[in-house]
């Protein structure tokens, strides 16, 4: 096997009490790579889309992530990815992690899985710090795992995969920019002890509801009162859009990662729907332009296609 290509899923991290430790996977959209065994040691990148992201290895995160991989090996060979985006960078459904991942997974794929996922989410990282200047496992981890993740700590790497019940997610993109320093800038150096213990006992409530399928605790458990109240400043009518989704049936959601995106959980497509149509409500009468995805939590991650 000489080539793999895959389907590599956009992921919302930040799950509302569950700042930089709490992320899933969306079923759509999806970037699509294929990573193929080239002679020389190093890392070429093909993009096929229209995003003009860096060419350069170690400048794009997919090319990051791969040469992180190749160092850990002492095989002579290297690898070319080619890219087709079609979740667009900076729109805080994790463009970013998706070409991570999927360039490890496919790669790894091609090395007869020789290494373990978590080894993978070690390269992908890698590969992240390149968009953002940080080591975060958030999106990565499940893009390679699938379904819900928990991050407890990034040094030593430990990741743990939910189990979780089916859920839809309604995402809107408001076709604004939020730079991720900018969204960091203004997060609170300290917590109020309150606030601290509210914010983990809901942490803890939510993977307990996640575990039993009780949407009435999922539901309860969603609330943030750490980051919400500040970065929701930064996207445009997000108190209208969560009040109107909530009362059209939704469970909670909140920013997905630093934004602009903002989803929400429920348990029906139907309702995911209708989630939908009050977010489009919403923003038809603005003259922001945005994108509204209805889809699933996406259970396996990087998909492998046959070849
Ligand atoms: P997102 O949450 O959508 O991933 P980020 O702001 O975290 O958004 O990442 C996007 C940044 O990463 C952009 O500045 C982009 O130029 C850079 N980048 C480098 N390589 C890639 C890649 N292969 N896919 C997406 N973004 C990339």
């Amino acid at each position: 096997m000489s080539e793999i290509s895959v389907l590599s899923p956009a992921s919302v991290a930040n799950v509302v009490c569950g700042f930089d430790c709490l992320g899933f996977a969306l079923s759509a959209p999806c970037d699509e790579m294929t990573v193929r065994i080239i002679e020389k040691k190093t890392v070429r990148i093909v993009n096929r889309d229209d995003f003009n992201l860096p060419t350069k290895p170690e400048k794009n995160v997919a090319g990051a992530a791969l040469l992180s991989m190749l160092r850990a090996t002492d095989e002579n060979f290297g690898f070319e990815v080619e890219i087709t985006k079609h979740i667009k960078p900076g729109s805080g459904i994790g463009s970013s992690a998706a070409s991570a991942a999927g360039a490890v997974v496919a790669a790894n794929e091609l090395l007869d899985e020789r290494f373990s996922k978590l080894e993978l989410v070690k390269f992908a990282m890698d590969g992240e710090q390149v968009a953002s200047g940080a080591r975060h496992a958030d999106n990565v981890a499940p893009c390679v795992f699938g379904g819900f993740t928990l991050v407890r700590s990034i040094n030593p790497i430990d990741v743990i995969r939910l189990d979780f019940q089916p859920m839809f997610v309604t995402v809107v993109h408001p076709q604004i920019e939020v730079k991720t320093s900018e969204a960091r800038k203004i997060l609170p150096k300290q917590v109020s002890l309150t606030d601290a213990v509210r914010q983990w006992s809901n942490v803890g409530a939510l993977v307990s509801g996640l575990q039993k399928g009780d949407y009435e605790l999922i539901s309860r458990s969603l609330e943030d009162f750490i980051v919400e109240p500040v970065r929701k400043n930064l996207i445009p009518k997000f108190d209208e859009i969560k009040n109107e989704s909530l009362r059209a049936g939704a469970l909670g959601g909140g920013i997905s990662g630093s934004g602009p995106s903002v989803f929400m959980l429920s348990e029906t497509s139907v309702t995911a729907q209708k989630v939908k149509n009050a977010m489009r409500g919403i923003y038809s009468k603005t003259a922001i332009d945005f994108n509204i995805y209805v889809t699933e939590i996406n259970a396996e991650g990087v998909k492998i296609l046959d070849s």
